[in-house]
């Protein structure tokens, strides 16, 4: 292992470019970590895909914060009318930061997957979902109340375009329909014509949801300029701490369906029947959606990330991350034994979120090196995406977990993926 990894793989991984401006500040760049050869050595985290470290601007904005923590549209005192306030701004902050339309409601959930689980349930009666098998989990999974459609992967962004333009062709005209689609694939970190697959999807009557949990970290997204309908994210992605999540897009789905929730804060009015029963008043803001007391740090704490992130300027970030998916790139293609992973090819656009197989290496042994005599955490396994890994690897991966890496036996190879992943705190 050492003799393979002292190759440029390790110093690809790791090693900043003089060239690139400076990390954004995260909690936990110099953590320690014991190495199984004995001695430390500071923690490489290249596993952002996963969860990202926390923007030290989003902890302080919360220690400043935490003194005047109160309950949310439940407290006449001094600290709820605050809090109360500093949540709503959170959500003016988030519209802003996704550059939401006029209408477009701000939903706080836990996650990507509780949005789009929401979003699952508020679709009218009869709707038709189409969503590519490359999807994660998340985006793959929800749609149970629905007819699915699911797409065969592409092998460029223009097959993508042409398969959803064909088979929602194929739709019945008059009932409604829904696209679900990534913007960056949690697997290659490749783009998706996101924009064109909105204009197809609204050529064809049917709306657009945009998973962003990949896209959000690391590009500028305007649901505005790119036409989806909703889109989701998650805060632990957008480097702030875990626990909060968002939907945003069309009010009119959510409004119509019954709360996500039922329970104090969705509803408006409840009143005791003659007949013995109740009746509800919903609300039709966001609140219909988020009953119950509301996690107020994390909303605050995404709404802090949103600010730092905007303020750092995603040009920058951007072109900082270009060079170090480069470097990693050229690390790699050095190895002879490493295969990268790649849906639409080595020129697609993409994030820092690049998946490989090393000939030879089970890949649960290569990550757990990685991390034993390095101190480098990385993922390995069929990242919740098995239906494009096993595409990618054009074989059966073994059994795995859910989500996680297989169980295999002691020098048994792998062919399941090894994931590094990094964003602005790199
Ligand atoms: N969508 C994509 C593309 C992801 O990468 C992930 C998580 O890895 C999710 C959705 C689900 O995010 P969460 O686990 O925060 O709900």
């Amino acid at each position: 292992m050492s003799a393979f990894l002292n190759s440029a793989t390790v110093t690809a991984a790791t090693a900043v470019d003089p060239a690139c401006a400076e990390p954004l500040p995260v909690l936990g760049r110099d953590v320690t970590v014991p190495l199984v050869t004995g001695g430390e050595v500071t923690y490489a985290a290249l596993d952002y895909a996963a969860s990202a470290p926390a923007l030290q601007r989003v902890w302080d904005d919360v220690a400043a914060y935490a003194p005047y923590y109160g309950s949310v549209h439940r407290g006449a005192g001094y600290l709820s009318q605050l809090s109360t306030d500093l949540f709503e701004q959170s959500r003016a902050t988030v519209a802003e930061f996704l550059d939401c339309r006029p209408g477009d409601q701000v939903v706080f959930t836990r996650s990507t997957t509780d949005s789009l689980n929401l979003l699952a349930a508020a679709l009218p009666a009869g709707c038709q979902v189409f969503v590519f098998e490359t999807e994660h989990h998340a985006s793959l999974l929800p749609w149970t109340n629905a007819q699915v459609t699911y797409l065969n992967a592409p092998r460029t962004p223009a097959q993508a375009v042409a398969t959803l333009e064909r088979a929602l062709a194929d739709r019945d005209p008059y009932g409604p329909a829904l696209v679900c689609v990534t913007g960056a694939s949690n697997v290659t970190g490749e783009l998706w014509p996101v924009k064109e697959l909105a204009a197809a999807a609204h050529a064809h009557g049917a709306r657009i949801v945009l998973d962003a949990a990949q896209l959000a970290p690391h590009h500028p997204l305007s649901v505005r300029d790119l036409g989806v309908d909703w889109v989701a994210f998650s805060g632990h992605k957008l480097y702030a701490p875990f626990g909060s999540g968002v939907l945003a897009g069309r009010a009119d789905w959510l409004q119509e369906a019954e709360p996500y929730l039922a329970g104090g804060g969705a509803s408006r009015k409840v009143a005791r029947r003659e007949d013995g029963g109740v009746d509800i008043e919903w609300h039709t803001t966001a609140a219909r959606h988020e009953a119950g007391s509301p996690n107020v740090i994390g909303v605050y704490s995404i709404a802090s990330a949103c600010r730092a992130l905007k303020e750092a300027g995603f040009e920058n970030l951007v072109a900082r991350e270009n060079r170090l998916i480069a470097r990693v790139r050229e690390g790699l293609a050095d190895v002879p034994a490493v295969r990268v992973l790649s849906l639409f090819g080595d020129d697609a656009p993409r994030v820092g979120v690049i998946s490989f197989v090393v000939d030879g290496w089970n890949s649960s042994h290569f990550a757990a090196a990685l991390s034993a005599e390095y101190g480098i955490g990385v993922r390995d396994g069929l990242f919740c995406a098995h239906p494009l890994v096993r595409t990618l690897l054009g074989s059966e991966p073994q059994e795995p977990g859910e989500c996680g890496a297989p169980e295999a036996a002691p020098g048994e190879r792998s062919l399941n993926a090894i994931r590094v992943s990094f964003g602005a705190g790199t």
